[in-house]
């Protein structure tokens, strides 16, 4: 059978007119960064998710880094990742000199529990001073178990919900609103819910994190009189701020996001709701054609109960050695007839660079779950017929049918 039909990567962005018009009316207007959208932008999102702040920035590396930042973490400091994520989620407390400890997950999925918490900071050793649970695949971490341990330790918790855009937590919460968090990160990046290109946005409820955070988008540049620390270089001879006048009093960075992204960001946000139903759609009908095809050794997924996951990827979990073939042939097979497909992903305590600093851990939960996984496609835009046709080709490709 030869398929002519589109090929179908494993996520991607869906622009419309609108967004397109939002950028075009943003590059026709006098600001082209640090304007009215970057404000508007974040007024918006604050509000979607509920949140008291949202702080716009360039993408959702630095947003985690930011969030790093603003605990005022550093050399001697720990914190405690989950194993399964994007590198982007451990790289972020390197990059200020903090020691990453990572948790393993469990198996099911992908999500750090409380008891994979718990065994983490039993090696942390006592100088773990935040969590970072990642909401894999869109679905929210247990946030009341994790919360619960860390108000036990006295840790912060920031979340990675780079994945889980627009979704809710048990508590019918949205995520990025938790009362059990002190920060939560998303991420813009056009294989994500909603995209600006390259974007990224922190929530929190924490008027000082916001505010640090603000500062150190930017340069750490201060122009509030009230603030400035030079008595002798601010202020003219008659008190009043010099109008030129600067200062930097830590450094920042240059992590700014444009008004063009924001203005992308307004229109795609108006469009989260949707996006979510519709992904949800999509995972609801995979799960029925699924169990429909009967296929042996091949199931989706854990779910964890009662939340509302802002769904991010679609997981099957292959057990591909009882199947009596190996993942790469499948993802080949796939992609031979069109269907693209993801590891989401090799656990990070395996990379090199952290493979090095600790090689000798052993995170069982993590491996079996690594071994067996594979992100089919899901995006938006793909219609039921599309899902169909993703799972005679997975049929196919694992020899369950053709
Ligand atoms: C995408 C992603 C990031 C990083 O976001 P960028 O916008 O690509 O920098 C961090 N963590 C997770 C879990 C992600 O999926």
């Amino acid at each position: 059978m030869t398929d002519a039909k589109p090929f179908l990567p494993y996520g991607r962005q869906w622009i419309e007119d609108d967004d397109i018009a939002a950028v075009v009316g943003v590059l026709k207007g006098d600001f082209l960064t640090s304007g009215p959208a970057v404000d508007a932008f974040e007024t918006a999102f604050a509000r979607h998710v509920g949140a008291r702040h949202a702080v716009a920035c360039s993408n959702g590396t630095t947003a985690l880094h930011l969030t790093i930042k603003a605990l005022g973490l550093g050399p001697g400091d720990t914190v405690i990742v989950p194993t399964v994520t994007f590198l982007a989620t451990a790289n972020a407390a390197v990059y200020e000199g903090v020691r990453v400890v990572f948790a393993d997950v469990d198996p099911e999925t992908a999500l750090m529990t409380p008891d994979t918490l718990r065994d983490a900071l039993a090696r942390a050793g006592g100088a773990a001073k935040a969590i970072l649970p990642v909401h894999l695949a869109g679905q929210p971490a247990d946030m009341a178990g994790i919360g619960a341990v860390a108000a036990e330790c006295g840790l912060k918790v920031i979340e990675d919900a780079c994945h889980a855009t627009g979704g809710s937590y048990e508590d019918g919460h949205r995520v990025g609103a938790s009362p059990h968090g002190a920060m939560a990160v998303f991420s813009l990046h056009p294989v994500k819910t909603i995209t600006t290109g390259e974007g990224g946005v922190i929530t929190t409820n924490d008027d000082h994190f916001a505010e640090r955070m603000r500062l150190l988008r930017g340069h750490g540049m201060v122009r509030d009189e009230a603030a400035f620390l030079n008595a002798d270089l601010a202020f003219d001879g008659a008190g009043a701020g010099n109008p030129w006048y600067y200062e930097m009093a830590e450094v920042g960075f240059n992590y700014r996001i444009t008004d063009m992204q924001c203005a992308l960001g307004l229109t795609q946000l108006a469009k989260l709701d949707r996006f979510v139903e519709r992904r949800a759609e999509l995972v609801a009908l995979y799960d029925r054609l699924l169990a429909d095809a009967g296929l042996e050794h091949v199931r989706p997924l854990g779910r964890r109960a009662g939340c509302r996951p802002g769904w991010h990827l679609y997981v099957v979990l292959v057990d591909f050695q009882a199947l009596g073939t190996e993942r790469a042939r499948v993802m080949t097979a796939m992609r031979e007839r069109g269907v693209g497909t993801q590891v989401h992903y090799l656990p990070v305590h395996l990379q090199p660079y952290y493979r090095r600093l600790d090689p000798n851990l052993h995170l069982p939960g993590a491996w079996d779950y690594y071994r067996r996984c594979l992100s089919l496609p899901l995006f938006p835009a793909m219609s039921d017929d599309d899902v169909a046709r993703v799972v005679d080709v997975l049929a196919g490709a694992i020899g369950g049918r053709h």
